[in-house]
């Protein structure tokens, strides 16, 4: 099991230091660096997005994430702003300087959302949608693919094979969690497939610990797992006040609350060798072109 499996043959790692690193802007994901992407889970308005930005770019995180597009379970809960949202995400990473990442759930709509975002994420319902991996496939953006709820290690490296093989290098891996019997826990992140994955792919392999558990207090802990486990950035979901979020509040953290999961993340970065990423240069800012 933890040879490569030559079925995934592009994303499959051929030597130990065979090590993809994806380039936006400034910012280099994968190898030894530690990259902090965090945001709300949903962009709800101007005021919310901004406060939270500037509060992200403050703390040290790397990359503004934001959700537009929002699949949620019950057709009655708040779908996102859409083409708004893209607009105030967009706004926001300029205004702080930083690369933003965003989810695109159709394959009609990747080239509005690329024109808006950095990084397209492809959510975790969707890891098999496999027109929607054609599609980000053609895209020139990099790519961040969360497991699906119920897809296993070689099903969700299958998947990044579909975006690779259609001429896109730049995927980021991300395991936010899985189904299982538990029910004390949104989802049960699986630190296995982080430790795993590392060794499988040459892929850069980030960790959720905001879906992973579902629980604001288990946030930080599962993070510092995450990064102890191999995981070369987090993606967290950060709101100015969790209480009144639309979307995921149980999870998210508040502003102080992620700027002190940054300040105790770094020491452990060091000791495991990934140190904190540099600050993203603000000279960057902006969506490229
Ligand atoms: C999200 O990032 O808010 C999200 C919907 O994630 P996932 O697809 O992992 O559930
Ligand atoms: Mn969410």
């Amino acid at each position: 099991v933890l040879t490569g499996n030559e079925r995934y043959e592009l994303a499959v790692r051929r030597s130990p230091d065979a090590e993809t690193i994806v380039e936006v802007g400034g910012l280099r994901i994968g190898g030894d660096r530690l990259v902090l992407m965090a945001g709300p889970c949903a962009v709800e308005s101007e005021e919310q997005l901004f406060a939270t930005a500037r509060a992200v770019r403050e703390a040290g995180g790397h990359v503004l994430r934001g959700g537009a597009f929002k699949p949620r379970t019950s057709p009655y809960s708040f779908q996102g702003l859409g083409l708004d949202g893209l607009r105030l995400l967009a706004a926001a990473g300029r205004e702080v300087g930083l690369p933003v990442v965003t989810e695109v759930m159709s394959p009609g709509d990747v080239d509005l959302v690329a024109e808006h975002a950095d990084i397209l994420q492809i959510g975790a319902r969707n890891m098999q949608n496999f027109p929607l991996l054609d599609e980000v496939g053609r895209s020139r953006r990099p790519v961040l693919l969360k497991r699906g709820l119920c897809s296993t290690i070689e099903e969700w490296l299958l998947a990044a094979e579909y975006v690779l093989l259609g001429g896109n290098a730049s995927v980021i891996l991300c395991e936010r969690g899985i189904r299982t019997f538990e029910t004390a826990t949104r989802n049960t992140l699986d630190l296995n497939a982080v430790a795993l994955a590392r060794r499988l792919s040459h892929l850069p392999v980030i960790a959720d610990p905001s879906h992973g558990t579902g629980h604001r207090e288990l946030v930080a802990p599962l993070s510092l797992a995450s990064v102890a486990a191999g995981a070369q950035g987090l993606i967290l979901e950060v709101h100015p006040q969790p209480a009144s979020a639309r979307c995921d509040g149980d999870q998210s953290l508040d502003c102080a609350q992620f700027a002190a999961l940054a300040a105790q993340l770094a020491p452990l970065a060091v000791a495991v060798g990934r140190p904190l990423h540099d600050a993203v240069p603000a000279a960057l800012a902006g969506v490229a072109p």
